[in-house]
């Protein structure tokens, strides 16, 4: 009698230890469904924002990509005008090449002295190339050089 209770205590509580695992279980399974469930309705609502006709995801992502293309233009437009494009230039007749006026050489690799302005109308000069006056016309020859 005494282990036939002993049994049956026994085999009660297996039975609770397994009821315990399978509550766990369930309450593991149904507590991950919620979970799905929530990634599901989050994707869901996603494909609806994708797909809505008058799409504010689409908004965002042009506002955002024109910010970033303004920021580069200027950026850019700003690097240009102060480093490397400069105002005024000193031009070397015989290589068709300048520097920038601001440069402290006066003598070109060649030998040859730069010109700082335009020998006929006397304005400065503003390109690195191309051999000629962009305010007269007047082509630059080693002639036009004026000498020391
Ligand atoms: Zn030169
Ligand atoms: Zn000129």
């Amino acid at each position: 009698m005494h282990k036939k209770l002993t049994t049956y205590t026994k085999k009660l509580f297996g039975d609770l230890h397994s009821a315990i695992i399978s509550i766990t279980v369930l309450a593991l399974l149904s507590g991950s469904g919620i979970v799905y469930h929530f990634y599901k309705n989050l994707w869901l609502s996603l494909i609806d924002t994708i797909q809505s006709p008058t799409p504010l995801w689409a908004t965002i992502v042009l506002v955002s990509l024109l910010g970033v293309y303004v920021y580069i233009r200027t950026s850019r437009f700003h690097s240009l005008s102060n480093t490397s494009k400069p105002k005024y230039y000193k031009y070397c007749p015989d290589c068709d090449a300048g520097i920038s006026a601001k440069k402290p050489e006066n003598y070109c690799q060649c030998g040859t002295k730069y010109l700082e302005k335009c020998p006929s109308c006397s304005k400065k000069i503003i390109r690195d190339s191309g051999c000629v006056c962009s305010f007269c016309g007047h082509v630059f020859e080693m002639s036009s050089i004026p000498v020391d």
